[in-house]
């Protein structure tokens, strides 16, 4: 056993480029540390009697600890004792893409590791990062058609990480699964929303490329309800998930937005870019030479600052409605919860390295756009108290010539609802029978952001794999899918 290693060495987490360096290109920044690392890195996990890490325990409404259940104790250990074939078996076994979540996830198992009740975690996605990219390496990540065909159709809507998990569990059970995407390439936001400099494109086509030859049908280009009606896909289909994500963005209502071009929604701003990188033709939607302005201070804000870093946009400003966090943890919010501090992004840091200035205001947002011949030019920005009314006397006007709004996603598109009559939560969310993934009075199924809400990557495939049990359940009478 390694369980010493917390005393022996420092953490050390994977390096990534400088800020400067990385902003030259679209690439991913972040640089894997040798095997001589990883393994005392491993060594460093306590191997805890009850591993807080793999728990995902719900702690004043947020969790800490790994949804997916990861058995990361016993892959740290395999890793420190250079059996690399057996952590990978250990990794895959709750989690079907740890390519994925070893480069976007938030970690949530390294908030509840023991070591940082009064140290450092342990790098536990780092070390994740290491086991899977070294198992694609070796050859040893494989996926095979299903021996025995069950003779029964799944049709899953939305082929974002939820889908894909769904869609990859189910077909190794020997189902025929089909999966259909409205987007000219499958992956939801892997593809087409975190930026390539977090998830290079490359390792979601490899995933999708593996899917493939294990019989995993892709129809992209068709959106269902629009192009293929819910009695169709009935028709088509034993059992039908609805996998299509939490894509309602939150509008700005300010004044003087009507007819104005150079405002958009992330969403459409990052997919434009990332399909520019793909196809090295310029983006739909261009920050360079641009005064940008962000309206949303979290994750997908900063990856509108990184992208627009990278279009070389002449200045950044990122807007947060909320207070300003504390650097550290405070005491009303100890370990294992999930700490509720600031946490300064790639995009962050790099904006403060080329500006010498963070582009952060807290407290604020937009009351008013302004517009030349019909293009954006200036906003109005506004300080809020902690009801978030205006402070009056803090008005005062920036330029602005692309205005992003990442101001949050509120629940499932119309479209969708209306043409699959779904039942919805207060949250704009599918509503499911309790404690299922079945949608309330209905032969549906649910999963990821449409079933959770905006949420993460991890979640989206946690559910996926809950979501295949149930289905592979109902279809068959009892189910061997782990979920
Ligand atoms: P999605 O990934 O949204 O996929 C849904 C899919 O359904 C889409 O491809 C959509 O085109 C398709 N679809 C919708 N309607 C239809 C229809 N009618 N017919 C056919 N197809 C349809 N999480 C992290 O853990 N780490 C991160 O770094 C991170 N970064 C993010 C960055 C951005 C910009 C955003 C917006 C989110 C980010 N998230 C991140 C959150 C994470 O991406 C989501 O929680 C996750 O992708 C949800 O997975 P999903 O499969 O439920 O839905």
């Amino acid at each position: 056993m390694s369980e010493s290693g917390f005393l022996k060495y420092q953490r050390q987490p994977d390096a990534w480029k400088a800020p400067l360096d990385r902003l030259k290109s679209f690439d991913e920044f972040h640089i894997p540390a040798d095997y001589e690392t990883r393994m005392e890195q491993a060594s460093r996990c306590m191997h805890c009697g009850v591993p807080f890490c793999q728990s995902a325990i719900e702690l004043k409404g947020m969790v800490t600890g790994c949804p997916l259940h990861n058995l990361i104790p016993e892959w740290n250990e395999e890793l420190f004792n250079g059996n690399d074939q057996y952590a990978l078996d250990r990794l895959l076994k709750t989690n079907p893409f740890p390519e994925f979540t070893s480069r976007v996830c938030p970690a949530l198992c390294e908030k509840a590791c023991l070591n940082g009740v009064d140290s450092e975690p342990t790098t536990v996605h780092d070390n994740e990062f290491y086991i899977i990219e070294n198992g694609f390496e070796k050859g040893w990540v494989t996926l095979c058609p299903p021996q025995t065909s069950t003779g029964k159709s799944v049709g899953i809507i939305g082929s974002g990480p939820a889908g894909l998990a769904a869609a990859q569990l189910l077909r190794q059970r020997g189902h025929e699964v089909h999966v259909y995407e409205r987007d000219d390439k499958p992956g939801g936001l892997l593809q087409y929303g975190i930026p390539n400099m977090k998830l290079d494109k490359s390792v979601v086509r490899r995933r999708i490329d593996l899917m493939k030859d294990a019989g995993v049908q892709f129809h992209c280009n068709v959106e269902a309800g629009r192009d293929l009606s819910m009695e169709e896909l009935k028709n088509r289909h034993d059992a039908l998930i609805i996998a299509a994500g939490s894509r309602k963005p939150r509008p700005l209502a300010a004044q003087g937005m009507e007819n104005v071009s150079g405002i958009h929604y992330a969403l459409e701003y990052l997919s434009a870019s990332t399909k520019s990188v793909e196809s090295q033709k310029k983006p739909a939607i261009n920050a360079k030479g641009k005064h940008v302005v962000v309206l949303g201070g979290g994750d997908t804000g900063n990856d509108c600052i990184g992208t627009a870093l990278r279009q070389q946009a002449k200045s950044i400003l990122q807007l947060e409605v909320m207070p300003e966090p504390s650097e550290t943890r405070q005491e009303d919010n100890p370990w294992p919860e999930w700490p509720k501090i600031k946490k300064t992004d790639y995009g962050q840091q790099e904006a403060i390295v080329l500006f010498q200035k963070d582009p952060r205001l807290f407290s604020t947002t937009i009351n008013k756009v302004h517009a030349k011949n019909g293009k954006i030019c200036a906003v109005d920005l506004v300080e809020v108290d902690n009801h978030f009314r205006p402070v009056e006397g803090t008005e005062r006007t920036v330029k602005c010539d692309l205005l992003l709004i990442a101001a949050g996603f509120v629940g499932i598109e119309e479209g969708l609802k209306d043409s699959f009559h779904l039942p919805v939560t207060a949250r704009n969310v599918v509503e499911t029978e309790p404690s299922s993934h079945k949608v309330k009075n209905s032969s549906l199924f649910v999963c990821g952001d449409a079933k959770r809400g905006p949420s993460l990557v991890v979640w989206a495939i946690s559910q996926g794999r809950v979501c295949a049990r149930e289905v592979d359940h109902a279809l068959m009478g009892y189910s061997n899918i782990e979920g």
